[in-house]
């Protein structure tokens, strides 16, 4: 991909725990932006605001750099107090897009707080700040794990969306039927805004099946398989994982999928393999 792209390609990192580990991710974001040159990098939220300063602090590191980044921002556990202060230095700093998401409450945290849903949270980063973010939200192809049924759940996805989000990110999946019925459906209920496909690089099965597992991501009985037959195969999981990857990536943007969003778990390598191969 190169200047001509005409599609959107963003880059998810988690907030480093050490000054190692922030200085590790400086140089992963470096090559990024080196080889692959994407829109925007994002920065995850720890639920209930765990990560909130190092959310912070990530996003200001990006910034400064001269490239764009978006914070995420889950609503669960807070008050309007506190994600108001959020937004406030988030917009001093010059951000100008957000991640607005509901996130889950961490185990023994009993306490929604003001908001139950992100399409409250939306709705409220509106009445305070008007146009000045734009506002991405999630969207799950395979269904949200606690939705009550797929109807239901696109209803909630169309809410966020009348809310005033201006496009969305999805959970990652294997299964672009998935993806592309989603987008069917939603645009049946009249959704006009991007809906970028996230995709999750593979380097290591029992990593995958367990992420799955914890978030409700179909892992494809035959992927699954192919994968345990490796067993501690790295290489060939690398490999095996890099072609399934760009073949997925490749069909979702044949497809129409407006660009990607790659959970890059803070490594360069594996998302900069695939997006060479998709030149
Ligand atoms: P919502 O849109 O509020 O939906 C949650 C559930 O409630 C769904 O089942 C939905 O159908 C239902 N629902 C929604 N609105 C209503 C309503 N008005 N009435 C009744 N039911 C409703 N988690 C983190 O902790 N930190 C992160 O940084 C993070 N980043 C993410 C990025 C992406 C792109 C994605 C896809 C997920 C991310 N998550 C993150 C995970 C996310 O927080 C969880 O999946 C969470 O359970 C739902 O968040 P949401 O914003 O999708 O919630």
């Amino acid at each position: 991909m190169d200047k001509k792209r005409s599609k959107e390609l963003s880059i998810e990192f988690f907030p480093p725990k050490t000054p190692e580990g922030a200085e590790k991710l400086r140089l992963v974001k470096d090559r990024l932006v080196k080889e692959v040159k994407p829109s925007f990098f994002s920065v995850t939220f720890g639920a209930g605001g765990s990560t909130q300063e190092g959310t912070l602090r990530t996003v200001e590191s990006i910034h400064q750099s001269g490239q764009e980044a978006a914070p995420h921002l889950s609503c669960v556990g807070s008050s309007k107090e506190n994600i108001y202060e959020l937004l406030r230095l988030y917009k001093e700093m010059g951000v100008r897009r957000i991640v607005a998401l509901r996130g889950d409450l961490p185990s023994g945290m009993g306490q929604y707080g003001e908001f139950h849903h992100a399409n409250e949270l939306v709705a409220y980063i509106r009445e305070s700040y008007g146009d000045w973010f734009h506002i991405e939200v999630a969207a799950y192809p395979e269904m949200h794990p606690q939705a009550s049924s797929v109807r239901a759940d696109i209803e909630h996805f169309v809410t966020k969306i009348q809310a005033g989000a201006n496009s969305a990110i999805t959970q990652y999946f294997y299964n672009t039927d998935a993806y592309f019925q989603y987008i069917e459906d939603v645009e049946s209920r009249g959704v006009k805004v991007p809906i970028v496909p996230g995709i999750m690089p593979i380097t290591s099965s029992s990593q995958l099946l367990r992420f799955s597992d914890s978030c409700g991501a179909e892992i494809p009985r035959w992927l699954r398989k192919r994968l345990e037959g490796f067993g501690d195969d790295i290489a060939s999981i690398k490999a095996f994982g890099l072609d399934v990857v760009t073949d997925l990536s490749l069909q979702l943007l044949a497809g129409g999928a407006p660009g990607l969003h790659f959970y890059s778990l803070n490594q360069a390598d594996p998302t900069i393999a695939i997006i060479k191969n998709l030149d």
